[in-house]
């Protein structure tokens, strides 16, 4: 008998892309339904990235790039890390990949290994502890509820740590709550981190640019920790190029080298044209990203202005990322008709059957009494969208 490994047996698979994947079924049947479950922004790719593409193609750039990625794309890197995070790194520091997801899985497999414990807040990225389990490390899931507006705190990190933690993932502006730790906040966790020197920080930068309260604070920033912080990064989210497929870390040399030791086994180099491209977005002109910001802050404004007066919706209100992310446990044990619903999963299979709107059920993340939204989508669709929602919520008794 044909038989996968247990260790992919024991994998998740994506929750994010699951939900998303029913709803583009549903629509091709004909269905009329409003996707707010997959992340990604619905802009187009910015015209000046795309011609950097089509000329990396004129010019030949069609044969493997190095491992860790081209140099003028580290360089670009680099003068990024700068310009915008007051960071120094070198060249050698940076590892590109084939998305941030690949970059941060990268890590992991780098430096835990069976049974080390990694720290991961909740709610979490879905992905977080499936790929943890892939390096067969232990997930210390340290919990953060909406009255704490999903941030942990110095003295719970601090409970967390065994002398076997290897590592703490750290997203912030975070996916799925939107939350923005401030600098002060940073301040307190790298103080705890500062008397671990052996455990790593993955901080997951991603949605860097997506952030309505100021700029963007990387614990990185704090030289007590800066030897022990992996920062991950991409163009996905900033410059709308998810299907690009372009991350990379920016780490201490020695977990640098790790990913390029692994890199070469197992991927190469990502895509040469997208590398192309990738230069083209972080050396080029940066105003793309900032309307894309403000276009973001005017729908977050929308849908949590939409939201706040949905009877048995708890709302925190997020200061980054595109994501909503209610409590919506006073649904549960409710019905519709003969449907009743237990649980998040049940309320998001409810909504996407019954009202139309796909979201994805918090339980992935860590969370089972929220929903998470994304309002990276027109302002018409996220008004019809919510008031669906909003019919679909009061017809449950
Ligand atoms: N981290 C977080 C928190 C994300 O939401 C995403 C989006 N899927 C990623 C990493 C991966 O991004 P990428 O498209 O660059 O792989
Ligand atoms: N970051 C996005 C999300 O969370 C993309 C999907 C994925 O890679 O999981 O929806």
């Amino acid at each position: 008998m044909t038989q996968v490994s247990d260790r992919l047996a024991s994998l998740s698979p994506s929750e994010t892309l699951a939900m998303s994947q029913k709803s583009q079924e549903l629509k091709a049947q004909g269905v009329d339904v409003i996707n707010l479950s997959v992340g990604e922004p619905d802009f187009f790719t910015p015209d000046h990235i795309k011609e950097a593409a089509k000329k990396a193609i004129d010019d030949n750039f069609s044969f493997y790039s190095p491992v860790p990625g081209y140099m003028d794309l580290r360089k670009a890197i680099v003068d990024k890390l700068k310009r915008e995070n007051d960071l120094d790194y070198t060249a050698d520091q940076i590892i590109v990949s084939g998305g941030a997801k690949q970059s941060v899985c990268n890590v992991l497999l780098c430096v835990v290994g069976p049974g080390d414990e990694v720290i991961v807040p909740a709610p979490y990225w879905v992905s977080y502890v499936e790929m943890v389990k892939l390096a067969e490390g232990k997930n210390v899931i340290v919990e953060a509820g909406i009255e704490q507006d999903f941030k942990i705190t110095p003295a719970q990190l601090e409970a967390a740590i065994t002398p076997r933690t290897k590592a703490l993932i750290l997203c912030s502006p975070s996916n799925p709550t939107g939350s923005v730790y401030s600098r002060e906040e940073l301040k307190g966790l790298a103080e705890v981190l500062a008397k671990h020197p052996n455990i790593v920080v993955i901080a997951d930068e991603i949605y860097e640019h997506i952030n309505y309260v100021g700029r963007h604070e990387s614990i990185a920033q704090f030289p007590e920790v800066k030897d022990q912080v992996a920062i991950i990064n991409g163009v996905s989210k900033a410059y709308a190029m998810t299907g690009w497929r372009i991350g990379f870390v920016a780490a201490p040399l020695w977990i640098a080298k790790a990913c390029n030791k692994l890199q070469g086994q197992y991927t190469s180099g990502p895509s040469s044209i997208a590398q192309k491209a990738s230069v083209a977005a972080f050396a080029g002109d940066q105003s793309c990203v900032e309307e894309m910001r403000i276009a973001f802050q005017r729908r977050r404004d929308l849908v949590v202005d939409l939201c706040k007066d949905i009877p048995g919706m708890k709302l925190n209100v997020p200061q980054g990322a595109f994501y909503l992310f209610p409590e919506v446990d006073s649904y549960y044990g409710k019905s519709f008709g003969d449907r009743r619903i237990n649980d998040a999963g049940d309320l998001a299979m409810y909504l996407l059957e019954e009202g139309h709107v796909a979201t994805v059920g918090g339980t992935a993340f860590g969370a089972p009494k929220c929903l998470r939204f994304s309002y990276a989508t027109s302002d018409e669709n996220l008004i019809e969208a919510i008031a669906r929602i909003k019919k679909a919520l009061a017809a449950l008794k």
